[in-house]
């Protein structure tokens, strides 16, 4: 059959019309829904309106492309045609859906409505061909309230204010004395579709409309408006979604889950969606509809047999009761769930990734609503990819780029401490793991206020809801009373990497008494609270954590990522126990162990200020001779983590004064130590100001003006080296000059440098191997990059510094008015945090070129914080240096994003074949 209208794509009772690579048009919902249609799999009929109409939408005022009208009309008569029903037929009446999808899924952001096409007079004839009017009351009154909530926009915008429907509901119940809504006969459901009206009449002036196109009209023009909605518009600004994407709409027809006890919704992972493990893992609810699930408004039960064991298990429950009340949808479904294995399978083997399906189960009958890939928690995402190229689903590479690589340092982020002893205050699901503690907050904004007071908290909700989503974005954990594992908590906190423990049914809230009780006890708000998303447990105060340990399938996952990179990664680390962390990480070396976190110690800083303090050469070297020993003692530990590994060490870089008291007490202190007045102190601080000391008396600058500052860091070093020679560990230090522009200086400064090292070795009789290199932070050093090369054996990219001096920038005021920056679209991303491509990459590109070209063996890294940005990183492989140097924590990040890059750039140039 041919197309109804260039704008609308068809599919169900044998056709799809669209694909599931036009999700771009379709949405993903969309796409989808035609690619299931495609593989013959029981998807109720329907059509979808694309993106392009909801883009005409916004540019036109509103108004729909010429004859949509009527594409609308004649797609939705092709669905009458195939199921035989009619829309707005009073006898046997066609019920239709109104579903939203943009391009990327976007969580509950936007709106749908269901059992569209239902009237007082149509609600007769469900009544009568169903001949369950308990059901043909629940349908309406369920419209009534989506269509009031979503289309005349009664859902509270405040998420502490209940939904107005909802309320009727619940003192519905409390009258007929129920707890459950499956408890409300027809005649209370009845009742509510009046009280419902009523309350619409009275909020709105207006009435559900009682013409089936009008409403469907009324309901698509909703869900377009819903793309603009303040959630939506918070979350894609989170997640950086373009707001001119727009949302497709699909109509579809209705099928139903609360028919009765042989009906029911839920939704299935084809894998655990916190660990990975294979198999099929959800919830469902049987005589439900929709969001009935995750709305946790009755307990969900499990899919399988052995997860509902488990969950039992968990909360308590005996088996007896459990079989009794909490049956499985293996044991109550028994050839449904076969089928739905079938089904799980197979789209699993078609898309090539873990999904996440909603499905509806009609009078026996199986229906799928919804499949895409499931998100998932860094565990879980690591565990399916190694799983998945293990069953050839997938094959290496793919398996390495399925891996966001921030995701990855969830997962070296330390654990509750399992020794620990600690107070259990109550048990909930364990939603999406990690361990969080903090000040108990009950509200998103709460949780942003304490969190910008520099506090650390944990959210608190009975559920969330996309309102939330700012709160949870600063919180540390999410604790929530109500809903299941695929609950908006969960299924957000584990986007976001976040630990969440979700449906606590133990806990009591009290928003307004700022309260949180459970089993007799009373938390009240600002009291800490540790979550362990791990286990689900919920405990009183703070709870010492542990170092992760690194899982089988991690291993293996960041072993083929080291098969596949070029890019070398090394740490930055100061102190021995740093450079262990890293090494376990994975780290090929040390990018940058800076030396002056070296003289911060107490018993050191007290040298280092007789050391500024000096008012000559000889007062300086006996200062720094204190120093020299502890600073070898320093270096000793380091290169010894390292054994047979490059440890780039930078020798002195900030200004002196920032190692100078700033309170009047302190200088009073200082003073009476060393034997000096306070006015002396005060005035060699004052003589030490500068106006800007980011371009002023530091890095090699000390060096130059004094000389034995530099010669006493690097005799330090290299007796280090020696001695740890002596004992057979193989140190391979690697000195590095910071803040260089100008060859002389370098030469200058490396000279004295050998100085030192010929003075050692002649005086040990023992050949030292060492290396000098610098940072390449100003600007002048790139574009001298030659001259420089030329008399330097590595190069490092200080890209901090060379951001701020690229930019003429400097990232500690920045903060003031980057946001507009950002805000306005003049800046796509913080240039430091991200690497910026062309200005500062331009000039490493000078650099390296000049640099290589002067010197063949000249190594080239990166230091700067951006070495631990996977976008950073693959810029850096595209660059050919060396390596990338990052934080200890980011040393997986770093291995799989250059993992990632060596493998798009293969593609790319595999595709450039093709052409
Ligand atoms: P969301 O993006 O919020 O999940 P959906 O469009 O998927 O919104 O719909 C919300 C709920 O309604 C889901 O549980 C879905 O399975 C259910 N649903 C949507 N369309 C139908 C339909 N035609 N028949 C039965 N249930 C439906
Ligand atoms: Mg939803
Ligand atoms: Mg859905």
């Amino acid at each position: 059959m041919a197309r109804i209208h260039p704008e609308i794509f068809f599919f169900g009772a044998g056709v799809a019309e669209g694909r599931a690579d036009m999700r771009e048009l379709l949405g993903g919902k969309g796409a989808n829904l035609h690619e299931m249609a495609s593989l013959k799999l029981p998807v109720p009929p329907g059509f979808t309106i694309s993106t392009r109409v909801c883009t005409y939408f916004y540019t036109h005022g509103g108004k729909y492309p010429a004859r949509l009208k009527e594409g609308v009309a004649k797609s939705v008569a092709r669905i009458e045609k195939a199921l035989g029903r009619r829309f707005g037929d009073a006898a046997n009446p066609l019920l239709v859906s109104v579903r939203s999808g943009a391009r990327v899924s976007m969580p509950g952001m936007m709106d749908t409505v269901l059992n569209l096409g239902l009237t007082d007079e149509t609600v007769k004839g469900l009544e009568a061909v169903s001949s369950n009017p308990r059901f043909a009351w629940d349908s309406y009154r369920r419209f009534c309230q989506m269509y009031g909530d979503v289309v005349l926009k009664l859902k509270p915008e405040n998420k502490n204010d209940r939904d107005p429907f909802e309320e009727l509901i619940e003192r519905k119940k409390a009258q007929r004395g129920v707890t459950q809504d499956v408890d409300l006969n027809a005649g209370d459901l009845k009742d509510l579709v009046d009280e419902f009206r009523a309350l619409i009449r009275a909020r709105t002036g207006r009435d559900v409309p009682q013409d089936p196109r009008e409403q469907l009209w009324a309901a698509i023009g909703a869900v377009f408006e819903s793309w603009n909605n303040d959630r939506a518009v918070v979350y894609r600004k989170i997640n950086n979604i373009p707001g001119d994407w727009g949302t497709a709409v699909t109509v579809q027809s209705m099928v139903f889950g609360n028919l009765g006890p042989d009906c029911a919704t839920g939704v299935a992972f084809t894998r655990n969606p916190a660990t990975g493990e294979k198999g099929i893992y959800g919830e469902f609810l049987p005589n439900a509809q929709g969001e009935d699930v995750v709305a946790g408004i009755r307990t969900p039960r499990q899919i399988s047999l052995a997860a509902g064991r488990e969950w039992a298990a968990r909360n308590e429950i005996s088996e007896a009761e459990r079989h009794a009340r909490y049956a499985t949808l293996e044991e109550s479904f028994a050839a449904v769930y076969r089928e739905l294995l079938k089904v799980a399978a197979r789209l699993e083997r078609h898309f090539r990734d873990m999904q996440d399906m909603e499905f509806t189960i009609e009078r026996g009958q199986l229906f799928m609503l919804q499949t895409r890939n499931g998100k998932r928690t860094a565990e879980a995402a690591v565990r399916a990819a190694v799983e998945m190229a293990h069953e050839k689903l997938i094959d290496r590479a793919t398996a390495l780029m399925r891996v966001e690589p921030v995701q990855l340092e969830q997962l070296l982020h330390p654990r509750l401490d399992p020794n620990a002893s600690k107070h259990l205050l109550a048990r909930g699901l364990p939603a999406s793991p990690g361990a969080g503690a903090g000040e108990i907050v009950f509200s998103a904004d709460e949780a942003v206020a304490v969190t910008k007071a520099g506090r650390k908290v944990v959210l608190v909700r009975v559920e969330t809801s996309p309102e939330d989503i700012h709160g949870m974005q600063v919180a540390e954990g999410i604790l929530t009373a109500r809903g299941g594992m695929t609950s908006h908590a969960a299924v957000v906190a584990r986007g976001m990497g976040k630990c969440c423990v979700a449906g606590c049914s133990e806990i009591a809230v009290d928003y307004s008494a700022g309260t949180l009780s459970a089993n007799g006890k009373v938390l009240h708000r600002g009291e800490y609270l540790t979550l362990d998303g791990a286990t689900g447990e919920v405990i009183e105060g703070r709870v010492p954590t542990v170092e992760p340990a690194m899982s089988p399938y991690f291993k293996k996952f960041l072993s083929w990522a080291d098969a596949e990179r070029r890019l070398g990664v090394r740490a930055n680390a100061d102190t021995p126990h740093d450079a262990r962390v890293a090494r376990e990480f994975g780290a090929e070396g040390i990018g940058l162990c800076r030396t002056e976190h070296m003289f911060f110690a107490a018993e050191r800083i007290d040298a280092m200020r007789e050391m500024i303090l000096a008012e000559n050469t000889e007062q300086r070297a006996r200062a720094l001779a204190k120093i020299v020993p502890m600073q070898r003692a320093d270096f000793i530990g380091i290169l010894r983590e390292m054994a047979g590994l490059p440890v780039t060490i930078r020798l002195l870089d900030p200004p002196l004064h920032e190692f100078l008291p700033k309170e009047e007490a302190d200088v009073r202190d200082l003073a009476a130590k060393m034997g000096v007045t306070p006015q002396h102190l005060t005035q060699v601080r004052d003589s030490l100001f500068e106006f800007n000391p980011m371009l002023g008396h530091r890095g090699s600058r000390l060096g130059i003006s004094y000389p034995e500052i530099y010669k006493a860091q690097a005799q330090a070093i290299l007796e280090a080296a020696v001695e740890l020679r002596a004992e057979g560990v193989r140190a391979m230090p690697e000195i590095m000059l910071p803040l260089i522009g100008e060859r002389r200086e370098f030469e200058v400064l490396a000279s004295e440098i050998r100085e030192v090292s010929r003075h050692l070795a002649s005086s040990n009789g023992t050949r030292l191997t060492f290396s000098i290199g610098t940072m390449i932070e100003v600007p002048r050093a790139c574009i001298e990059a030659d001259q420089i090369g030329a008399v330097a054996q590595f190069f490092s990219f200080g890209t901090n510094d060379l951001t701020q001096m690229t930019y003429g920038l400097s990232r500690d005021d920045s903060g003031r008015f980057l946001g507009d920056y950002l805000e306005r679209g003049i800046y796509k991303y913080d240039p430091f945090a991200q690497l910026d491509p062309e200005g500062v990459g331009g000039l490493m590109r000078i650099a390296i070129e000049r640099g290589r070209k002067a010197n063949r063996k000249l190594k080239i890294g990166i230091c700067g914080e951006h070495g631990g940005d996977p976008q950073s990183v693959k810029l850096c492989h595209r660059l050919g240096l060396d390596y990338a140097s990052c934080s200890p924590y980011r040393i997986p990040v770093a291995r799989l994003a250059a993992a990632q890059a060596a493998i798009e750039e293969r593609r790319a140039r595999r595709d450039f074949k093709d052409l």
